[in-house]
């Protein structure tokens, strides 16, 4: 089903994002503003539902107007009401959804009956017209959530439409401006689904720059305060913790100084691919500065963390450099502590390697 979606509607299905989690995280960014929107847009529809029963209707019969009213006033305008509530509160986002792409079913429904009542359909054929637009443009529907609702609306317009006009020419303009409003309506909510991805797109991007670092591709310094304050209050929380190790690499200047700053910055990207493959997904690799890294090991212990810097450093010492023969660094290494501070933390681990250095170097020391 996935599948044939993709095919019909790649433009709302993963295939318009690099990989699943950047749609899943699109997902995440695009929610909140369409509940905003359909909050507003259903409350401001159930309000002009609540006028038009107001407006004076003597065109139509004692009767038709009492079934317009009720329709309109008791039916129409406590569910838009409801949509508007339920979108208002994140956790019904779910059925607010389909709840939304029903509700013009509905409303066209009942507009066709009325219009057979009536036995004119004229006073309905804007409302129709405008419930197409609304579904694609206004509602905040997603696109494939608006294009079956819009689909399911228009063939209720069709088909009444051809039962209640007597006059073919009329119907015959009748389809003329449901096509009019659909395809305006579609290509209306496609270039705003392709813009709102384009922002969010441009995002990711930007925030992927503001916490890279260029030349290792691995997160720089900026990002480590995030990602600490984060670890920071989720070990506090549930009582875990996470280890944090400084990684330096040995005589670095003399590798620059004997090959060039051009192979020095090799090494760097080379240490930070072993590094970078050597962890967690869920752990997080920063450049520190210079030659030095910091990753932050989650729900580790002291032996675990002990492993996790061992086998570090052996994936450095074991891994081949190019030009440069061999290639050593230095770990420091500590664990989380319920009442550290950042700089308690990071200046543990720094005087642990600090002790490596001396020992040394090609050491690991945790503390
Ligand atoms: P130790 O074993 O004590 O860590 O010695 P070291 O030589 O590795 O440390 P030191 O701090 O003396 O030298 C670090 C060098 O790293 C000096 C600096 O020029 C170099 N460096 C810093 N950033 C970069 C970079 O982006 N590219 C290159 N190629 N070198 C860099
Ligand atoms: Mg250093
Ligand atoms: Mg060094």
């Amino acid at each position: 089903m996935q599948k044939i979606l993709q095919h019909i509607l790649p433009f709302e299905l993963p295939k318009g994002f690099p990989d699943e989690a950047t749609y899943r995280l699109y997902k995440k960014w695009d929610e909140p503003a369409r509940q905003v929107q359909i909050s507003a847009i259903t409350f401001l529809t159930a309000l002009l539902y609540i006028i038009f029963s107001l407006l004076d209707k003597s065109w139509a019969s004692d009767q038709v107007q009492v079934l317009m009213l009720r329709l309109n006033l008791f039916v129409t305008a406590p569910i838009l009401l409801t949509i508007s509530f339920l979108a208002y509160k994140k956790r019904f986002y779910t059925i607010v959804v389909p709840a939304l792409a029903l509700f013009p079913v509905f409303s066209m429904l009942s507009h066709a009956y009325i219009a057979g009542q009536l036995g004119n359909y004229f006073p309905f054929v804007t409302e129709g017209y405008l419930a197409v637009f609304w579904i694609f443009v206004v509602s905040g529907m997603t696109f494939r959530h608006a294009l079956a609702s819009a689909s399911m609306a228009s063939s209720i317009l069709l088909v009444s439409g051809f039962y209640v006009m007597s006059d073919l020419d009329i119907y015959t303009m009748h389809v003329f401006w449901i096509f009019c409003s659909f395809s305006f309506g579609c290509l209306g909510a496609l270039m705003f689904d392709r813009s709102r991805k384009a922002v969010f797109m441009s995002q990711q991007e930007l925030h992927h720059l503001a916490v890279t670092d260029e030349l290792t591709g691995a997160f720089n310094r900026n990002h480590l305060k995030s990602v600490l304050a984060q670890e920071m209050a989720r070990d506090i929380r549930y009582d875990k913790t996470f280890g944090l190790l400084i990684i330096d690499i040995d005589h670095f200047k003399n590798i620059n100084d004997t090959f060039g700053h051009a192979v020095g910055d090799d090494v760097l990207r080379k240490t930070a691919q072993i590094l970078s493959a050597s962890i967690r997904s869920n752990d997080t690799l920063v450049r520190w500065g210079g030659e030095e890294f910091v990753v932050i090991a989650i729900e580790v212990n002291e032996t675990t963390l002990k492993h996790l810097c061992e086998k570090l450093r052996h994936k450095i010492e074991d891994d081949g450099f190019g030009a440069v023969d061999k290639v050593t660094v230095s770990i420091g290494a500590t664990l989380f502590r319920k009442d550290d501070t950042r700089d308690a933390l990071l200046s543990r681990a720094d005087k642990a390697l600090y002790q490596a250095k001396n020992k040394g170097r090609n050491i690991t020391v945790s503390v």
